[in-house]
């Protein structure tokens, strides 16, 4: 099922456009990034249509706090060493001031040795 027919991250999770799979679950889908900016470069998006942080609500903590214990695990398995020496980078971006462009929350998860693009 598609939350959003319109949108490019909801057919993403729904499979109905090709995406290199990292992660999925029932209620969490994460994918590598197009446009890598890092030689570890995922998103992690809710399968829920959240467009927004601001879209979200209290019934979406536990989601939005499972995504967010995810990412070093997942980090992890693509390459990332874990601890202090070693780490990746978690980014949303958050409206056309924060740079969003795909208006379907996701974080970015960006690690591997330096230097990246960014
Ligand atoms: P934003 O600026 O909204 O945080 O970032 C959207 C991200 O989605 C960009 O880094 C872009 O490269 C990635 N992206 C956009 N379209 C696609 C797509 O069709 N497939 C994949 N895998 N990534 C995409
Ligand atoms: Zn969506």
């Amino acid at each position: 099922m598609i939350e959003d027919p319109n949108c490019l991250f909801c057919k993403i999770a729904a499979g109905k456009i090709p995406s290199e799979k990292v992660y999925e679950d029932d209620e969490i889908y994460a994918f590598k990034d197009i446009h890598p900016a890092a030689p570890v470069h995922f998103l992690l998006i809710p399968k829920k249509h959240i467009p927004m942080l601001e879209s979200a609500d209290a019934t979406d903590i536990p989601l939005l706090g499972r995504m967010m214990e995810l990412a070093p695990r997942l980090a992890n398995e693509q390459g990332c060493r874990l601890g202090k020496d070693g780490g990746f980078r978690v980014m949303v971006n958050n409206g056309a001031d924060g740079g969003q462009e795909v208006y379907h929350l996701h974080m970015h998860v960006m690690g591997g040795s330096r230097p990246w693009k960014k």
